[in-house]
């Protein structure tokens, strides 16, 4: 049975702790295809200014030249709003009936989840991965999810402290991949 990896968040911008955790899903999971799917807006963070989808996802792009079996997916981009998961899984679910799906989730949101729309639905169609993140508590997945933690290789850095440190003018080399640095230096994002 071929298995499917989402995983989806703002990438605002992408940086190398998501790049990591790609890293680590593809090989822990024994995926065959992994897809990044950046949302327009979150349910959590209502009116939070983000740079514009197409620079997103011309970021992620440039951050994923040469991978193979890593995909980006401009569907949430496309369909503008609020963006549901449990939409964007639908998609995945009905146009490969028999693929087994798996969700990425940073520890972050474990809290969140149950709060998620119809999330009996979407505990029913993937099997979630809590991704770990330094200083963050990690527990089990709250019903109705299922799923696993995910060994990782954990690394404390957020997409908003790459924005924090755009702003101050510091360094990003090692933080996110230096075509990333490059375009968000050249076109002025997040200053
Ligand atoms: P921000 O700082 O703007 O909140 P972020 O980088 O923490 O951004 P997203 O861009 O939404 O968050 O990240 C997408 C997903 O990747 C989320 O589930 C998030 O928890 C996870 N993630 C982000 N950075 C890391 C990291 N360093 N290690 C593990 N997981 C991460």
């Amino acid at each position: 049975m071929e298995r499917l990896g989402l995983f989806g968040g703002s990438f605002n911008p992408v940086q190398c702790g998501h790049l990591l955790v790609a890293r680590a899903a593809l090989e822990e999971l024994a995926l065959d295809r992994l897809v990044f799917i950046p949302a327009t807006e979150s349910p959590f963070k209502p009116g939070q200014t983000l740079a514009p989808g197409a620079a997103r996802l011309r970021l992620l792009r440039l951050a994923l030249a040469g991978w193979t079996q890593v995909e980006v997916d401009d569907q949430e981009i496309a369909r503008g709003g609020v963006s549901y998961t449990i939409d964007t899984v639908r998609v995945y679910a009905d146009r490969f009936p028999g693929v087994k799906l798996f969700y990425l989730v940073g520890a972050d949101h474990l809290s969140t989840l149950p709060l998620w729309r119809e999330a009996e639905a979407l505990a029913k169609l993937a099997e979630f991965v809590v991704i770990p993140r330094p200083g963050q508590a990690c527990g089990p997945l709250p019903p109705p999810f299922h799923g696993r933690l995910l060994k990782g290789f954990p690394l404390g850095v957020s997409a908003s402290q790459i924005r924090a440190r755009i702003k101050q003018g510091l360094p990003l080399e090692g933080l996110v991949p230096a075509t990333v640095a490059e375009a968000i230096l050249n076109s002025g994002l997040y200053l």
